[in-house]
């Protein structure tokens, strides 16, 4: 029986009887990019893995493949602090489109996205058209939905998008020791204008810099993460996830 859970890690006559019995495939999506000076900056992409995995686990068999994640995205705001590797929109959405193009090849019908880095989310969208239109393949996205309403009930700090109190207390129930926690400290966040702020829903859209509006890297205020705000944050995430999952997810 199929207990593996990573399309990688299954032979072909594995995946191959997985085609015939499941209709969808999950993708992961993350960025490498600056985190502050605590976190790692691979954390979206090692976040995009493992509520995938952590959701999948909870689904009764069979259960929907995960391909290997797509580890770059699109980080060119954070090109002002060392250790990022941004991709150009077009080699995002190449990449994206062939791995879709693929899966549509091998039989499946539907691509599920857990994306974890807000600056990805835009372009999946435009590939997700494309995709439906080329190929056929129906597409669908979450953007970091499912972590929302723990977010919106959990996370006070002001301003919280990146390396902040949400993102600092997932890593902390996560992988802990990847934290360095003497390095937390409180940014100072400088918007050139009120409607700017996260928080204020701006009126316009307008391109920014994180080394503009802050001067850790972080925006938010991760002094105000924990590991259990983290572990709470996560459980309903993933089971969240899941659920949507498993309503996506034909079994034939
Ligand atoms: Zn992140």
């Amino acid at each position: 029986m199929h207990k593996k859970l990573l399309w990688g890690e299954m032979t072909r006559l594995e995946l191959h009887d997985l085609s015939e019995r499941v209709d969808t495939v999950l993708l992961p999506v993350g960025s490498i990019e600056q985190h502050g000076p605590h976190l790692p900056l691979d954390t979206d992409t090692f976040d995009a893995m493992y509520i995938l995995v952590e959701a999948v686990k909870r689904l009764h068999e069979p259960r929907p493949p995960i391909l290997p994640t797509v580890p770059y995205g699109l980080s060119e705001h954070h090109m002002g602090f060392r250790g990022t590797i941004t991709l150009q929109p077009q080699t995002l959405m190449a990449l994206v489109m062939d791995i879709g193009v693929s899966v549509k090849h091998n039989g499946f019908e539907k691509l599920f996205i857990y994306n974890a880095h807000g600056g990805n989310s835009n372009i999946l969208k435009e590939v997700a058209n494309q995709l439906r239109y080329d190929v056929g393949l129906q597409v669908f996205i979450d953007n970091g939905e499912s972590m929302e309403p723990g977010k919106k009930e959990l996370v006070k700090s002001k301003n919280d998008v990146h390396a902040g109190e949400y993102e600092t207390s997932t890593c902390l129930a996560n992988r802990e020791e990847s934290v360095v926690r003497e390095n937390i400290t409180r940014p100072t966040l400088r918007f050139p204008h009120p409607s700017m702020e996260f928080d204020h829903q701006p009126p316009f859209f307008f391109t920014w810099y994180t080394h503009e509006l802050t001067d850790t890297g972080a925006i938010g205020d991760p002094t105000e993460a924990s590991k259990e705000k983290g572990e709470m944050l996560w459980e309903r995430g993933v089971e969240l996830l899941a659920r949507r999952i498993d309503q996506i997810c034909f079994r034939k």
